[in-house]
């Protein structure tokens, strides 16, 4: 094959369109995937609203993928030191040129707001490359750090959790969760039934969740949740709140994790959060707007402690990828993929996704 194909975002509401590249070849310290599944994701919808500020349009989407590599520009080894060579089915940490030595890396220690940092789908342009999924070939550019997807895991329940899985892994960090705590989740998105299965890894005796639409309530369920409120059915915000505290000895969750992508969750869920409980906002990834907060209210008085979560670091990746191997009897990831497209249909999958026809939909070029 002389040339690949890839599906470009121009701008803001505009069409996909197919490009043409050139076959690529490794980069010194890079190598080249042939793209077995990328996923669209909730990202791509907004990206593609035009909700998320610095995006060097044209972009090719797709920022969590698994390839088979193709070619590597010399030898190439994941963080354990073991060899990854042209075969192998990987993944790769969606993340890179983070610097290593700006203040936000040294001193904050907070990887994920370097300023120099780049993602894959997201912060890179369709002039640069192969840089995004939805292509036949991915260039991963050196010093992106490959990782083989463990014994026991599966593309497919990989990609089932896709992004949301280590950016769920995270939140969970963030929560904190002891050993007996009831936690709720808001949104039932793959970011949020992933952080349903950590947070009961991570010791939540019950876990609640408060999502739309009923299919995707249905995995929830079998992911392990014991109990779920579909928001189409009570629309009234007090009347969900009550349902948590009707389920909390009328205290609310220790933890409440957001995990919707709308703003007006996130004064809900302080009131879902019990006194002095955390409150970590996870679901707000793109801007789609302000929103009001009481702070005598929900914080002050309450004694909440609230967090944000930004993103997610190779550790989490790594870890999650344990997990979900692990797990994967318990956990069926593989269980969120509604739908597989072709490139050809991408076009159809961003709009299955926008409006909630599918929990998880994948590319496969
Ligand atoms: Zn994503
Ligand atoms: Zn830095």
């Amino acid at each position: 094959m002389s040339q690949v194909r890839a599906v470009v975002m121009p701008g803001p509401h505009l069409p996909l369109v197919e490009r043409l590249y050139p076959e690529p070849r490794a980069l010194p310290g890079g190598a080249v995937l042939e793209t077995i599944v990328s996923e669209v994701c909730g990202t791509d919808v907004h990206l593609h609203r035009g909700h998320l500020g610095t995006v060097p349009w044209p972009l090719i989407p797709g920022h969590v993928s698994v390839g088979r590599v193709l070619e590597t520009g010399g030898p190439l080894a994941d963080v354990e030191g073991h060899a990854i060579e042209p075969g192998a089915i990987v993944t790769f940490y969606d993340v890179f040129g983070i610097c290593g030595s700006c203040w936000h890396c040294t001193v904050a220690k907070a990887g994920t707001r370097c300023p120099s940092r780049r993602v894959y789908g997201i912060t890179t342009s369709a002039d640069e490359g192969l840089l995004g999924g939805w292509a036949e070939r991915i260039e991963i550019r050196p010093g992106v750090r490959l990782v083989a997807l463990p014994e026991g895991l599966s593309v497919e329940a990989f990609m089932g959790g896709g992004c949301g899985a280590p950016t769920g892994f995270h939140a969970v960090e963030r929560a904190g969760i002891a050993l007996g705590d009831t936690v709720v989740v808001q949104g039932s998105g793959p970011v949020g039934l992933s952080a349903l299965a950590f947070a009961q890894l991570a010791g939540a005796v019950r876990v609640l969740v408060v999502g739309a639409p009923a299919d995707r309530l249905a995995v929830a369920r079998a992911l392990g949740a014991d109990d779920t409120l579909d928001i189409t059915t009570i629309s009234d915000p007090a009347q969900r709140v009550a349902w948590v505290r009707e389920r909390t000895h009328g205290r609310g969750g220790d933890v409440v994790i957001e995990a919707t992508g709308n703003p007006k969750a996130v004064p809900e869920g302080l009131e879902m959060t019990r006194d002095a409980g955390r409150y970590v906002v996870v679901g707000q990834y793109t801007d789609v707007g302000d929103v009001a907060i009481n702070p005598h209210r929900h914080l002050n008085r309450r004694h909440v402690e609230l967090r944000g979560c930004w993103g997610y670091e190779y550790t989490h990746l790594h870890r999650a990828l344990l997990m979900m191997a692990r797990h994967a009897e318990r956990f069926r990831f593989e269980q969120l993929i509604s739908r597989e497209y072709p490139l050809a249909r991408a076009a159809e999958a961003l709009d299955d996704m926008e409006h909630a026809r599918v929990v998880k939909a994948l590319v496969r070029p």
